[in-house]
């Protein structure tokens, strides 16, 4: 039977972050007859395998944390309060079910067409999608959106390496892992790690160098990975895996070398191993090379200018399959800019997003936040005359009543340049950084100058007050 076909303004390839918000604005706001196409769970890796599952996790782990240092401000609370990890994951996944069911109303709402399968190209302006029910659609569109997103990479070269996770397996997890060890040094590697180590499992962070990170400033490398082998995570440095195996007693044996055994050991008696080693643009089954040339980098990543064209005309892309930055506001935002510029009318011809001062949080323990410049990449752009650094390093009021090894550090660093002290970076760890960051952000975005931060008068007793006192 000849597949149906149906025919539209505007295809969006992907339900995530970065394909709603174009699909709904470009439908909802400007009235294009729109078709977003999902093959898995609307809302894509954030709502589903990522910020959101990960943040109500952060928060288990952070409540974790609280019950831990409860008996410092005089609560008799028993140290082994257990935690049901069965029970938390039951709530989580029932509100993320709960979001998958808002998303679709909102499509709803905007008029999008949404169609629940797997979409490839036939052609520069045609799409065929096997729908979940077996049935095959064929989509004509004048113009196409590819916002399929990523996944994460295994390695290559390990043996025995499937028989790790990734990130989409650590939702997954029905019970809590009592030894696990994570191979990675970005974002997920380092948050997933502070999450198990504070809920309790004996946690074992492999990077293959000295510190974490390593695309953060130097200070919140160093100061961070610091804290987190205080904490008792064990950060294994220079370190290699060659082999993972399975004994006949389900545990994991995991081969590796680092700069305390150079030439090689085991860890054995592992729960979990989880590979945190970065995210593949998720390109692979969408027949490209039917649309012409569309250019991609090595990685496989889509090619696009400023304004989100890839080199093929009327067919866009944007968000975690581009590589640029990335982070669901990010895709959110260059999707709306998007669908503003194409259906949006004269007033938007010149609509894109700006990709610089992006800020960006790593949910820690404790939390990292980052806008701008790292300290090396101001001087390098500036020089070292032109560029002046303010730290701040201190002790939370929270932890002042503490036992010293209870005591978390807090550490600030604010990049500034020329004569002005323009901001130029600004890199924060310690408590409520996360929230923090936002308003600083707005700040700098507007170009906000050392004496601007001085100027405004300090909010007391918080720490972010120390960013407008820093001397
Ligand atoms: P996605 O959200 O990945 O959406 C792409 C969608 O396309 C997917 O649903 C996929 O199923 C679908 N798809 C792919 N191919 C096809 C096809 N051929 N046909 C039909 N559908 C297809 N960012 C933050 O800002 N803050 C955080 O705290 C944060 N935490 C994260 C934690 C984890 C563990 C991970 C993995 C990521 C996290 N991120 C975070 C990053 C964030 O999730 C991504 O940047 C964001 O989801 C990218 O949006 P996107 O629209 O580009 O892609
Ligand atoms: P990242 O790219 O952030 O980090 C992966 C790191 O792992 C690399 O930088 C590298 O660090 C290390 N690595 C790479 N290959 C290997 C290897 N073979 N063996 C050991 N280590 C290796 O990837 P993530 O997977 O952590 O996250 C993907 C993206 O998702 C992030 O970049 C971020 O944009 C987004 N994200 C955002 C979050 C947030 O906003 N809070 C949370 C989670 C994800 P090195 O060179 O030092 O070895």
């Amino acid at each position: 039977m000849a597949p149906t076909t149906k025919e539209c303004d505007f295809l969006v390839i992907g339900g995530g972050s970065g394909g709603l918000a174009c699909a709904r604005r470009a439908s909802g706001m400007y009235g294009a007859k729109t078709i977003a196409i999902e093959s898995r769970f609307l809302g894509g890796t954030c709502v589903n395998v990522g910020c959101v599952p990960k943040k109500v996790t952060w928060y288990a782990a952070s409540v974790a944390e609280t019950l831990h240092l409860a008996k410092e401000y005089g609560f008799s609370i028993k140290e082994t309060a257990p935690f049901d990890w069965a029970a938390f994951k039951h709530k989580r996944d029932a509100y993320v079910k709960r979001l998958n069911g808002i998303y679709e109303k909102n499509l709803e709402n905007d008029k999008v067409e949404y169609l629940n399968g797997r979409a490839h190209f036939t052609g520069p302006k045609s799409v065929e999608v096997k729908l979940q029910d077996g049935k095959t659609v064929a989509v004509n569109a004048k113009k196409i959106l590819i916002a399929t997103g990523g996944h994460a990479t295994l390695p290559k070269d390990i043996e025995g390496s499937e028989l790790g996770i990734t990130s989409d397996g650590f939702f997954e997890l029905e019970t809590r892992p009592k030894k696990v060890a994570l191979v990675g040094a970005g974002y997920i590697a380092v948050e997933m790690a502070g999450m198990f180590n504070m809920l309790g499992s004996e946690t074992h962070l492999f990077i293959r160098h000295k510190t974490f990170l390593r695309t953060f400033d130097p200070m919140i490398q160093e100061k961070t990975t610091e804290e987190y082998e205080r904490q008792g995570v064990h950060v294994h440095k220079e370190s290699a895996q060659t082999k993972l195996e399975k004994g006949s007693d389900g545990k994991l044996t995991l081969h590796y070398k680092d700069s305390s055994n150079p030439d090689g050991t085991t860890l054995t008696g592992l729960d979990t191993v989880l590979w945190g080693i970065g995210r593949s643009p998720e390109v692979e089954d969408l027949n490209l090379k039917s649309v012409g040339e569309i250019k991609q980098t090595e990685k496989g990543h889509l090619e696009v200018d400023e304004y989100q064209n890839t080199s093929v005309q009327d067919i866009y892309a944007l968000g975690d399959v581009c590589g640029k930055v990335e982070l669901t506001p990010v895709a959110i935002a260059a999707g709306r800019r998007l669908a503003d510029r194409l259906f949006g009318g004269e007033q938007f011809h010149d609509s894109k997003l700006d990709y610089t001062n992006i800020p960006s949080v790593v949910f820690a323990h404790p939390e990292i936040g980052a806008i701008g410049l790292t300290e090396p990449e101001a001087r390098k752009k500036f020089g070292d005359d032109d560029i002046k650094v303010y730290n701040s390093s201190f002790t939370a009021m929270f932890y002042s009543i503490m036992d010293a090894s209870q005591k978390k550090p807090t550490s600030f660093k604010l990049v500034v340049q020329g004569k002005d002290e323009k901001v130029v970076g600004l890199h924060i760890m310690g408590e409520g950084s996360a929230e923090m960051l936002q308003g600083f952000g707005v700040a700098i975005k507007m170009g906000a100058t050392k004496k601007d931060f001085d100027r405004c008068v300090a909010i007391h007793p918080t720490s972010a007050e120390e960013l407008v006192t820093l001397k």
